[in-house]
């Protein structure tokens, strides 16, 4: 049976690879610039650890509840585990006991609550500051006018590291757009914080366009894992 799934992730993780190395080549990028976050929210451990076998280095997981477990059971597997989705201060003390790296800290409130814990648990977490590229900031994210002073604050917090920034593109919008102002708010925070070099965007239908407007994370599900059926949270 696993070994059905495994065939089906491999074909889903060649096929990405393909897309990937071919939005590099055209972006005249080494393919070494690009990290594939395999997003693996609503999918069981079973299939980290297929991803795991088949070369996958970094997961991404949106939901505590559902992360904490997932990773403590593949916590053999020596991955490095990004968290995506929004987050609730409350939930600061689980995440920063899997999470090498937060991608979805947008307010100053969650950087200290971060902080706070990875500094009990022993632990350096990077943080990304989420940006939102439209006005909406109910789908999350920091305002591009608000991430140098969110960066200072990540910067110069104990048990933390700035990562740099991610970004989830607006719907009913060309994503190249929106990802060509992420890479000029990229560019204006490494002014300021030269070793935030990490630019966290494109996801399963819009990698290529993250790629060629400098994206250094891109985070794939769908493309790797199939459909997820959908839940009410
Ligand atoms: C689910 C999710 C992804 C992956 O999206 P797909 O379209 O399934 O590739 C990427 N980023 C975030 C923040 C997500 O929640």
């Amino acid at each position: 049976m696993s070994g059905v799934r495994k065939e089906e992730i491999a074909g889903n993780l060649a096929a990405v690879e393909d897309r990937i190395a071919q939005a590099c080549e055209a972006a005249g990028r080494e393919r070494s610039e690009v990290t594939l976050i395999a997003v693996t929210k609503t999918y069981p451990a079973s299939d980290v650890r297929i991803l795991a076998e088949l070369g996958v280095t970094d997961v991404g997981e949106n939901r505590d509840q559902e992360a904490a477990p997932k990773a403590l059971e593949c916590a053999d597997l020596g991955l490095t585990w990004h968290f995506v989705g929004q987050l609730q201060t409350n939930k600061a003390h689980s995440v920063v006991r899997y999470a090498d790296l937060v991608h979805s800290v947008d307010r100053a409130r969650l950087a200290h609550a971060l902080s706070k814990e990875a500094v009990k648990a022993g632990r350096r977490v990077g943080c990304l500051v989420q940006v939102s590229l439209d006005d909406d900031p109910g789908r999350g994210g920091v305002l591009p006018a608000g991430v140098p002073e969110l960066a200072d604050e990540i910067a110069a917090a104990e048990g933390l590291w700035l990562g740099g920034v991610m970004a989830v593109a607006p719907l009913g919008e060309d994503p190249g757009k929106a990802f060509a102002r992420l890479r000029e708010v990229a560019r204006a925070l490494r002014e300021r914080h030269p070793e935030a070099v990490m630019v966290s965007a494109g996801m399963s239908d819009d990698l290529v366009q993250a790629i060629a407007h400098g994206a250094t994370h891109v985070r794939v599900g769908t493309a790797l894992l199939g459909r997820r059926k959908p839940f009410v949270r």
